[in-house]
């Protein structure tokens, strides 16, 4: 799992919600916000594109570790 932040820097140029509108939304200052501030590894290819294309650097992904639930190995 990775989650995704979008800092203050940003100013609004719609290059990652226009290119992603899976990942990020304008809020209604045409800022962007993640859709989901945790998403699966999956979208990690197209959020280090989102990254790379963001001019103001605003955007950034950390991995998320899942705990583990318990379930799994049994005795
Ligand atoms: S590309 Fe960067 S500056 Fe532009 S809306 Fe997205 S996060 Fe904000």
């Amino acid at each position: 799992m990775i989650s995704i932040e979008v800092s203050a820097q940003c100013q609004g140029h719609g290059v990652c919600y226009l290119n992603h509108p899976d990942l990020f939304e304008p809020n209604d200052q045409s800022f962007s916000e993640p859709i989901a501030t945790v998403v699966s590894d999956e979208h990690a290819v197209d959020l280090r594109r989102a990254i790379a294309s963001c001019p103001n650097m605003a955007i950034s992904m950390h991995p998320v570790t899942v705990p583990n639930t318990g379930t799994e190995g049994g005795r």
